[in-house]
């Protein structure tokens, strides 16, 4: 499967079962799935989603939101037991035409994209259990589809 490589955007090929083996890309060695949230923005965004075959789960927030910042270490902590999804965050300030394009109405929103199909959404803070508890869930629900 295609992992687009978070730091420099090269298209990497990963065999399925070499995903938990800590991949690096092959243009710039960083880790293809750091195991931690990437950052997307208004120029990686539409490369790196209609680009990877991994699910894309995408934190929506802001610096002045409250309920973001304490949502924050829980998604970091799911992060790192989730090898088969890519962890983003977008600052909805910095990139008001992606969170237009979302039509975020609260923050934090939680979406989980399949290449550019949305397919999930939550919006407000969750605790890291409850946050793995609802991704598998959806997970579950779109490879049944
Ligand atoms: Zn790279």
């Amino acid at each position: 499967m295609i992992v687009v490589c978070p730091s420099c955007g090269a298209k990497n090929r990963v065999p399925e079962e070499k995903l938990d083996s800590k991949p690096s890309c092959g243009q710039c060695h960083h880790d293809l799935i750091p195991l931690a949230p990437i950052e997307l923005n208004e120029q990686n965004f539409s490369n790196f989603i209609s680009n990877s075959d991994l699910p894309v789960l995408i934190d929506l927030w802001a610096e002045w939101c409250g309920p973001c910042k304490m949502m924050a270490p829980h998604f970091a902590e799911v992060a790192k037991h989730n090898s088969h999804v890519i962890f983003a965050k977008i600052d909805t300030e910095a990139n008001p035409r992606l969170s237009q394009a979302f039509n975020v109405r609260s923050i934090p929103t939680l979406v989980l994209m399949n290449k550019t199909n949305e397919f999930a959404r939550i919006s407000g803070a969750l605790r890291s259990s409850e946050l793995q508890q609802w991704l598998d869930q959806q997970l579950n629900a779109n490879a049944r589809s």
